[in-house]
């Protein structure tokens, strides 16, 4: 019985495929990683285009595999997402950027990821007002980015938790617009403070008119609904200079400034690398 037992095993993996396993052994991992202390944050700045003054850092989580090196959030993200590690994952980036935050000297605004899981957990509300009691930080300091594609999953969880996070004094923005479905009735239905247009509608908005509509469009959205617009992805000085001139009010991307350990803003924080 205990060779059939293993035959049965090694075909049940044979029939999985490569791929299928690969994700077993990731999600397995997922799951000590936080516990085994892998993960950190680098910290990418977003600033006012019009005066280029610095407002606040979006936080990016990285996983130092201990074999594999860095592995990108646009690999484990989604293994994390499906096995329910990333209610754990989500929870230390939360409490890692506000207890970080809480220590810079100038009170810049931190942008955390929210993924659709720990957005429909009904405790996640409460685990945002605890995580700021504990770190110290005021909760005007905190911004929640969230994606359309999180919202859907249940329409009125989702509306119940922003409100919650919003009536703690937390801001939220709507994280990637344009790449999802059905933007517009989203931005009636729901809470948001500000729009994040997508990196993908800002690649060469300066040269192309199509792109530059849908930019112009999304701008005069924001302001016609009062939302400040902030467009992500800026990697040249021609995109910026456009944006500029179209009073889009802040920017993110490596042309603005590349993600980095936030000892290396510490002339905007205060904080100085471990000695
Ligand atoms: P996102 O939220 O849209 O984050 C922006 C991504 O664009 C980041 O990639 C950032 O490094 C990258 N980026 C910034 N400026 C530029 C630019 O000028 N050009 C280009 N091509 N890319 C730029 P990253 O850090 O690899 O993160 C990828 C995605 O993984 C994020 O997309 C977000 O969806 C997810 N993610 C990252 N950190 C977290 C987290 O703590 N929690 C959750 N739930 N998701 C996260
Ligand atoms: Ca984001
Ligand atoms: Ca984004
Ligand atoms: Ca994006």
């Amino acid at each position: 019985a205990k060779t059939e037992g293993k035959d049965t095993y090694r075909y049940f993996e044979a029939s999985m495929g490569a791929e299928a396993r690969d994700k077993r052994v990731m999600e397995h991992e997922l799951r000590q990683a936080v516990a085994r202390k892998e993960f950190y944050l680098v910290y990418q700045p977003q600033k006012e285009i019009s005066s280029g003054k610095m407002v606040g850092f979006e936080a990016l989580i990285r996983w130092r595999h201990p074999t594999r090196g860095d592995v990108p959030p646009t690999i484990f993200i989604p293994v994390a997402e499906d096995s329910g590690a990333i209610g754990q994952i989500g929870e230390w980036v939360l409490t890692a950027a506000c207890e970080e935050a809480a220590r810079w000297e100038n009170p810049l605004t931190v942008a955390v990821n929210v993924s659709a899981v720990q957005l429909h957990n009904p405790n996640f509300s409460r685990k945002v007002h605890e995580t700021l009691l504990n770190s110290g930080l005021a909760p005007g300091r905190l911004e929640l980015e969230i994606t359309e594609t999180a919202l859907v999953k249940d329409m009125p969880r989702a509306l119940a938790t922003l409100r919650q996070v919003k009536a703690l004094g937390v801001r939220v923005a709507m994280d990637d617009f344009g790449t999802g479905y059905s933007s517009l009735s989203n931005l009636r239905a729901f809470p948001f403070d500000k729009i994040k247009i997508d990196g993908s509608f800002i690649k060469s908005v300066d040269k192309n008119g199509q792109v530059a509509a849908i930019v112009r469009a999304v701008l005069g959205l924001g302001r016609g609904l009062g939302l400040p617009v902030l467009a992500e992805g800026v990697e040249t000085l021609g995109e910026l200079k456009f944006l500029d001139a179209e009073a889009c009010e802040i920017g993110q991307g490596y042309y603005i400034g590349r993600p980095g350990l936030i000892e290396e803003f510490s002339e905007l924080t205060g904080v100085d690398a471990p000695t």
